[in-house]
């Protein structure tokens, strides 16, 4: 067995709150995407309900939850009723409008807490937040694009942090999204364009051996506990495979769940964190954090005793988390787009766990599912 890792640090802040949800009690779900479907199914194997709120029709999670409303964030009416008939909220994305949390968080507990999908939302105040708790980051400078002074100001940032460097919007960007590579000064396309009047920031190119990422929880009795860090590779931006164990030295491992602990007891944290690390020469480096279930984390499906998203419902209703002791090798690979053509294929495979999304509409880039791969016994590195 080679286990994932249970940290007993107590946080100051610690709220010690006792309110457990009881089996038949609901949990509201903010978002039907494939992360709101497969927290529905953990919720349903261990006698909760869900309920999601989704704006779009048909939403993924739609299939598998008790009830769904399909509303607007802005729809007041419909967040007060999604609010009034479930226990607890938690949300799948981190684009919800401020005013949409607000009208609920009046009403039902969200967990994780507002504080984490704020300082999530924005990757600069990330950034700050991050150095402000000790953490190292890529080196940084914000730039208002929409500024009439934005060329001179992309200038100094480009000193600031080197080059090359990654122009980024703060706000609204994932999967590789609204972001442009700048490898020397004065290169021909104007990086700004691409960034829309939208507020930005420059961040050094980290020069990373390799990209990891932990999944751990944080239960309301600020208890934590993590998944074992995950090697991830990307394509155009958008996440292929996840490998576990991920080939880092043991020092770099403990690394990897001290700086999970740092960041949830920081934020007062309750449910499943995704943090994404660069591995460098230097130690690790934190590239972001999503307060939420995440896609570096599917492969618990099938190489854990627990998965992320049990784990994250448990958290979420006030119960204990579970040590996600790890019994397999595994590697998880993304369905993207036409990748789903052939799924009878795979599904033939020894050892492959097909999971599917049931999205009907195949577009480029779109993720459809994805595969677990058993590869063996869990070894360590
Ligand atoms: P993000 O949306 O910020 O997670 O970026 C998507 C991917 O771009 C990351 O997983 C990295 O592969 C790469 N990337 C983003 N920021 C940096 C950086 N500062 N240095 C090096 N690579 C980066």
């Amino acid at each position: 067995m080679n286990g994932g890792r249970r940290l007993r640090i107590p946080s100051p802040k610690c709220p010690m709150k006792t309110d457990a949800l009881a089996p038949g009690q609901t949990i509201g779900i903010l978002g039907g995407g494939q992360l709101g479907r497969m927290i529905a199914m953990s919720a349903a194997r261990i006698g909760l309900r869900t309920h999601v709120f989704e704006p779009g029709a048909m939403p993924p999670a739609g299939e598998v939850a008790g009830m769904t409303t399909t509303a607007d964030y802005c729809d007041r009416e419909a967040l007060a009723a999604f609010a009034d008939g479930v226990d607890v909220v938690t949300y799948e994305f981190e684009n919800i409008p401020a005013e949409a949390l607000d009208l609920i968080e009046a009403r039902v507990p969200i967990r994780p807490s507002r504080r984490a999908l704020a300082v999530s939302q924005d990757r600069l105040r990330e950034k700050r937040f991050l150095n402000g708790i000790g953490l190292a980051t890529a080196p940084f400078h914000p730039v208002d694009s929409a500024s009439p002074h934005a060329a001179s100001i992309l200038k100094q940032a480009m000193e600031a942090v080197g080059l090359p460097a990654i122009l980024k919007t703060r706000r609204l960007g994932y999967d590789g999204k609204g972001q442009v590579r700048i490898e020397e000064a004065g290169c021909s396309a104007d990086p700004l364009a691409a960034m829309a009047g939208a507020e930005a920031i420059l961040e050094g190119f980290v020069a990373f051996e390799q990209e990891v990422s932990v999944i751990a929880a944080r239960g309301t009795d600020g208890r934590i506990a993590c998944f074992e860090p995950g090697e991830n590779v990307h394509k155009y931006g958008i996440l292929r495979t996840t490998r576990v164990p991920a080939r880092i030295d043991p020092g770099t491992r403990e690394c990897a769940f001290e700086i999970a602990a740092a960041i949830l007891n920081a934020l007062d944290y309750c449910g499943v964190i995704g943090v994404e690390l660069f591995d460098t020469t230097d130690g690790l480096v934190v590239n972001e954090f999503a307060p939420r279930v995440h896609n570096s984390g599917h492969w618990t499906e099938a190489g854990a005793v627990i998965d992320q998203f049990e784990q994250h419902v448990r958290a979420v209703a006030g119960w204990p988390l579970v040590d996600p002791i790890r019994h397999s090798d595994v590697e998880m690979t993304n369905l993207i787009g036409e990748d789903v053509s052939d799924v009878l294929a795979i599904a033939c495979e020894d050892g492959a766990r097909l999971h599917l999304y049931g999205k009907t509409e195949m577009r480029a880039g779109r993720k459809m599912g994805h595969v677990t791969r058993v590869l063996g016994p869990a070894t360590s590195l």
